[in-house]
């Protein structure tokens, strides 16, 4: 499938991206996005669209995003230096690092973002899906902030598997309401947001937690994520005299690695790669490698790279960090592959458990299970192109991983 577009289409396309005219005015990235709903959503996703339209470019709106961003989320997060990352690696290493942001990862700038979104809109509350329970808990914390009620819908089996995130967003005061249907994980609970959405489509605001499904939202999501990657490109040239000449950053949805690769794409000469669940193997069912081994198809409102079996089933995935754990992807990373921007690669559980041991004990960073992914791309290409200068989106802490993290204990470094 690699070569769906033609050579001319891709640079024409990538230039429309870089210069802010992607999506068109159908809500697509080429080939991938879009929005496939039912009749029944139309109204509240132009209601939706519009609006972001209006707000998002509007001065007030900037001014109360950037006065949140900085005052209660804590931005600019830190760029650090990694001196012995570096000297291990053979590299230049340095961290942008959303782990310090308010409730430990960058999902916190795209839920106070649509927060603020869902007041401009007059919405009376506010519904959120939830996978792994981050970003119920960025989202009944944004939620609190602008004084709006919170239900987050979540599977079932999710919320057994993370019961102390259904403990931080009630503490938030967030309803939390187990999905039942589905495979009673992240895609049901998705579906039931937007069952519920329809119910009242006026009233309430769905604050999706990625850059996925239908049009606006990888637009609107890339947009309230991009700071990350407008921040990163200033500290580097402040602080380390020039642009990486690599940026990494895992990618389940693709907001975090949207937000860090965004406001690169221009700068041809950094590379650029997105880093997948790579699991326990090449096999269906196996990782949660979309980019890397998938197909296109429709998932949850939206055209993208899916992982389908022949019959174009949806299938499982699997990977030991919940957030990567999804059978697709963000539209404008399906283009972002096709055009030849941004590779994607691959890390295996294993790995990931191995580079997290390594950045606790080199950096002192308790990095999120889902970041791990990144570093140990990092690692392997930092090993295979000596003497390079790299940028790492550490997305996330760790400290929600404990549980799973209890399960492998260290290894014990040399
Ligand atoms: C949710 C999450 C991710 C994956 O989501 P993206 O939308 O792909 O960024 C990555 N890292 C952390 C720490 C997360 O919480």
């Amino acid at each position: 499938m690699k070569s769906v577009l033609p050579a001319m289409d891709k640079e024409a396309l990538l230039a429309a991206d870089i210069a802010g005219e992607l999506p068109d005015a159908r809500g697509r990235f080429g080939p991938f996005g879009g929005r496939y709903i039912p009749e029944t959503l139309v109204p509240a996703f132009d209601r939706l669209e519009q609006g972001a339209r209006k707000f998002l470019p509007d001065p007030e709106f900037q001014a109360s995003f950037q006065r949140e961003l900085r005052e209660w989320v804590g931005r600019p997060t830190a760029l650090s230096f990694a001196p012995r990352l570096s000297k291990k690696w053979g590299a230049e290493v340095w961290i942008k690092r959303e782990d310090l942001a308010h409730t430990g990862a960058h999902k916190i700038n795209n839920a106070i973002g649509q927060a603020l979104l869902a007041v401009k809109l007059g919405a009376r509350r506010v519904i959120a899906e939830t996978g792994a329970g981050q970003h119920g808990v960025a989202s009944a914390a944004a939620c609190a902030r602008v004084g709006l009620p919170c239900r987050v819908y979540m599977g079932a089996i999710d919320m057994e598997r993370q019961a102390p995130n259904v403990d931080r967003m009630l503490r938030l005061g967030a309803e939390v309401i187990p999905v039942k249907t589905g495979d009673q994980t992240l895609r049901a609970a998705i579906d039931e947001a937007m069952r519920e959405w329809v119910s009242d489509p006026e009233g309430t605001y769905y604050l999706l937690g990625s850059a996925v499904g239908p049009h606006p939202y990888p637009w609107l999501v890339r947009e309230l994520q991009a700071v990350i990657g407008q921040e990163a490109r200033e500290q580097m040239m402040r602080q380390a005299g020039g642009l990486p000449d690599v940026a990494f950053a895992c990618v389940g949805g693709g907001s975090n690695a949207i937000g860090l690769f965004y406001p690169l794409l221009g700068d041809a000469g950094i590379e650029l790669i997105g880093v997948e669940a790579g699991g326990t193997g090449d096999g269906l069912g196996q990782n949660a490698a979309t980019l890397a081994t998938g197909t296109p198809g429709v998932l949850q409102g939206c055209y993208t790279m899916i992982l389908q079996d022949d019959d174009g089933q949806v299938q499982e995935t699997h990977s030991v960090s919940a957030g990567l754990d999804y059978s697709g992807v963000g539209p404008e990373h399906a283009m972002l592959q096709a055009v030849g921007r941004v590779s994607y690669v691959t890390a295996t559980d294993d790995e990931a458990l191995d580079a997290l041991e390594e950045v606790c004990a080199e950096e002192g960073i308790l990095t999120a299970l889902e970041t791990a992914h990144a570093y140990a791309a990092a690692r392997r290409w930092a090993k295979a192109n000596p003497g390079k200068r790299i940028l790492i989106g550490n997305s996330g802490r760790g400290d929600k991983d404990m549980p799973t993290l209890s399960k492998f204990p260290p290894k014990g470094r040399k």
